[in-house]
């Protein structure tokens, strides 16, 4: 089967696309047939080796597609099921063997690319909304670029749970994204210094907690924005990594709280994976999130779609078609 994979960390140009054999099923483990595989910031992660993985890396943490074939011990999905997933590496490809648990059904009004589209973004807004930080009606956060692929599912998911939201985009174009998303406020940081408007559009208070996958740019002044005893979520590095730093500077902020999540442990069983797939489904079918698909690459023009991630060049999601 064709697949995109590095054997040696570095850029675009370590990509190879190429075949590999079509995966073996261990116990537990279900074939997929992919439809459309998401692109996310962490595959350029797993590319460049900041997030370091045996070779060959087979890059893609998400998709959608058709049950194949199933492991004797599997029960929960058979051939001809339309499923998505996420958080299970090696989407970049025809075929994938994913544990059947992290499966779940495609509603059948719904195609493959919107299911290959959301989960890991929209799930991942889940968690940072309900679980990490549970926003209240009338508290405040700041969404880092938030006409991008995550920042939108988080504008989205923060405004459904009654959160005033404040983005940051860098550019006016996205800044439009970002309202579309629902942001009720928008900083251009590139031109503005987001410390000082987040402070003048929370009358100095400072928002409840803020939302950084931008990582080591954005760092220092996210801590500032933050209220007394509110929550910095630091996850992502878009940017690069957020260099090391003294405790003591939690206490110096405010007594502010630090966290370092990742869906992967917010997915931690059958239920919390159901809840958080079952509700950005629900918000697809009503409306009341809107994916925003920015571009459909071949699975072969994977370095185009990594080389327009990491250059600032999109909103919303990318997806490759094997
Ligand atoms: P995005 O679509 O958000 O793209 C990244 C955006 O970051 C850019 O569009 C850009 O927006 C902004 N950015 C700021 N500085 C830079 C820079 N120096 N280089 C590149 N981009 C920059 O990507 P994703 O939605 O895929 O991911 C966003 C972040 O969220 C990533 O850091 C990712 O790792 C993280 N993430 C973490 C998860 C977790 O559970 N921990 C799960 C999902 C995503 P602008 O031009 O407006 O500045």
């Amino acid at each position: 089967m064709k697949s995109v994979f590095v054997s040696e960390f570095g850029g675009v140009d370590k990509l190879r696309y190429e075949d590999l054999p079509t995966p073996a099923l261990a116990a537990g483990q279900a074939l997929v047939k992919i439809a459309a595989s998401g692109v996310n910031f962490i595959d350029i992660y797993f590319r460049t080796g900041l997030y370091p993985a045996p070779a060959p890396v087979v890059l893609g943490m998400e998709a959608a597609g058709v049950v194949e074939a199933v492991a004797p011990d599997v029960t929960s999905v058979k051939p001809g099921d339309r499923v998505a997933y996420a958080m299970c590496r090696g989407s970049y490809a025809e075929y994938a063997a994913v544990p059947a648990w992290q499966l779940v059904p495609v509603p059948d009004a719904m195609d493959l690319h919107t299911a290959a589209g959301s989960m890991l973004q929209g799930m991942t807004a889940h968690y940072l909304t309900h679980s990490t930080w549970e926003l209240q009606p009338g508290e405040t956060c700041l969404v880092h670029a938030a006409a991008g692929g995550a920042g939108q599912w988080i504008v989205a998911a923060a405004k459904l749970r009654g959160a005033r939201v404040i983005g940051t985009t860098s550019t006016p174009a996205k800044a439009e994204s970002a309202r579309a998303a629902g942001c009720d406020e928008v900083i251009l940081y590139t031109e503005q210094d987001f410390e000082a408007e987040t402070k003048r559009l929370t009358g100095g208070k400072g928002v409840d907690v803020v939302y950084d996958s931008v990582g080591a740019s954005t760092w220092e002044k996210s801590l500032n924005c933050i209220r007394p005893r509110g929550l910095m979520v630091t996850f992502g590095n878009a940017s690069g990594p957020v260099p090391p730093f003294a405790p003591l500077v939690l206490n110096q902020k405010g007594s502010i709280f630090l966290t370092r999540p990742s869906l992967g442990h917010y997915c931690a069983n059958r239920e919390e994976l159901e809840w958080r797939a079952r509700d950005i489904f629900r918000w697809l079918a009503s409306g009341a999130v809107k994916l925003h698909i920015d571009q459909v690459y071949p699975l072969a023009e994977a370095g185009l779609a990594q080389t327009a991630l990491a250059g600032r060049q999109t909103t919303g999601k990318l997806l490759l078609e094997p």
